[in-house]
């Protein structure tokens, strides 16, 4: 008899390593808990407007996953969930989550009378705060789970009880609290991911200070037809196409003062949106400022036909300065040619800075036993016998290596509760 409590697995991160991970376990026939700390799954590849190699929306990758969830019994989703203690051995991990109220139910159709009623607005997260959104709200037009949430000011404040009465289902439950749960797993897969390193903290680029530079994170959400400008690439500063835009490579990476590490995953991400602009603005004029270029395998074959756009100049220097020209939004690049060694000011109408992807786990206590090496990347992919470490939990990866990894650490985990 199948001893379904220690033979069951645990996926923490609802990325595209975790979802190919919690889904390839339970099509092998095992049961499988999905945590997910957002309200939807998909990770940050939902916030793309398009995915290389083949520049897909990131739709056509998600749906299908989500199809699959569907029709499986032994996948069971929580989100706006997280693991707060996890304690054991292989074969018999005891854990707790805490899952966060929504203060909406599985009642929930979608039919928008809560937002209607709403006036309190938040800042959207999904749009990296570029826009407001109201505080009951659908995360975004093709989140899974497709079901609304209520921001916790507006489940607490007066206004909470007219948006309840706004619901004809009896969706919404305002005295909704937090909830743990406990779970014995025979295997656990970390595939938390990474955040965008916080550009903030890049102070001679001029993030925050100057509205037209942006970063890497939120030029995929300009550029979506779901995002804040209905995918027009626009000007935060007054709202105008930008006829010229600088992209700058290694904004905090490979410096030891922010993050020592390449992503490998920057260069071909600005490259990418350079297609963007080039398809909305053909005119418009893009600088891509680059130490190198790290194009890896197959995706050195975009690199070579974007440089053969005219339009498009990748100038090997490094952005030493960005300030703003007076009142026109306009920015002013203090750029060091490093072939020629001479320093050059470029004006531009808006520059996106190519931030990294820091580990999550490197800002997280949990799992408090498993090593990080010296970027916070869990160092291994089997932490401890039945526990593993999968895609930008271990290393920065791309969509392609995540699902590898998050294929391989199903694999193992499957191993490994079979085993023993
Ligand atoms: C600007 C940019 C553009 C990119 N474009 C491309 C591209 O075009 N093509 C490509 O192949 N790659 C691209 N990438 C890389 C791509 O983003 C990654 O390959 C992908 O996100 C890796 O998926 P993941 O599941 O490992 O991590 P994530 O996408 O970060 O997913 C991790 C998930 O875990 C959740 N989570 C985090 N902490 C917890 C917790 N404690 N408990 C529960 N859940 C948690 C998060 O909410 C998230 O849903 C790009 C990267 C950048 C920076």
């Amino acid at each position: 008899m199948v001893d379904v409590e220690t033979q069951s697995i645990l996926v923490v991160g609802g990325g595209m390593t975790g979802l190919t991970a919690a889904i390839e376990a339970a099509e092998a026939g095992r049961e499988v808990y999905l945590v997910e700390k957002n309200p939807y799954l998909g990770g940050r590849v939902a916030q793309f407007h398009q995915y290389f190699p083949k520049l897909c929306p990131p739709y056509c990758g998600l749906e299908i996953n989500f199809r699959r969830i569907k029709s499986n019994s032994k996948l069971h989703v929580l989100t706006m969930a997280q693991v707060e203690s996890v304690s054991g051995s292989k074969g018999a991990w005891d854990v707790r989550i805490k899952i966060e109220p929504r203060y909406v139910n599985e009642k929930c159709t979608v039919c928008g009378k809560c937002a209607e009623a709403c006036t309190r607005e938040i800042d959207n997260p999904f749009n990296y705060g570029m826009n407001k959104i109201k505080a009951a709200y659908l995360p975004h037009d093709m989140a899974f789970p497709l079901r609304y949430v209520l921001d916790p000011s507006l489940a607490k404040s007066a206004e909470g009880q007219a948006v309840k009465d706004a619901c004809p289902y009896g969706a919404i439950e305002l005295d909704m609290q937090p909830k743990s749960v406990e779970l014995k797993v025979g295997a656990v897969v970390w595939a938390t991911g990474w955040l965008p390193y916080d550009a903030k903290r890049l102070d001679t680029l001029g993030f925050g200070a100057y509205p037209n530079v942006i970063t890497n994170v939120m030029m995929e959400r300009l550029s979506a037809g779901n995002g804040p400008t209905g995918g027009k690439i626009l000007r935060p500063s007054d709202g105008e196409a930008p006829k010229t835009i600088a992209f700058i490579q290694c904004a905090g990476s490979r410096d030891e003062n922010h993050l020592p590490f390449c992503s490998s995953i920057c260069c071909m991400a600005s490259m990418k949106q350079a297609t963007y602009v080039r398809a909305q603005y053909p005119d418009a004029k893009v600088y891509i400022f680059y130490i190198d270029i790290r194009a890896m395998d197959r995706l050195e074959s975009f690199y070579a036909d974007l440089k053969k756009d005219e339009n498009v100049t990748f100038f090997k220097g490094k952005v030493a300065k960005i300030e703003q020209d007076g009142p026109t939004g306009n920015l002013v690049l203090r750029v060091e040619d490093t072939t020629a060694g001479s320093l050059n000011m470029i004006n531009v109408d808006m520059a996106v800075l190519a931030t990294g992807m820091q580990p999550n786990t490197s800002i997280s206590q949990q799992p408090a036993f498993a090593q990080r090496d010296d970027y916070g990347f869990i160092a291994s992919q089997e932490v401890t016998p039945g526990f593993f470490a999968a895609g930008c939990s271990r290393s920065p990866v791309n969509v392609s290596e995540a699902v590898q990894d998050g294929t391989a650490a199903a694999l193992k985990a499957i191993q490994s509760v079979v085993r023993r």
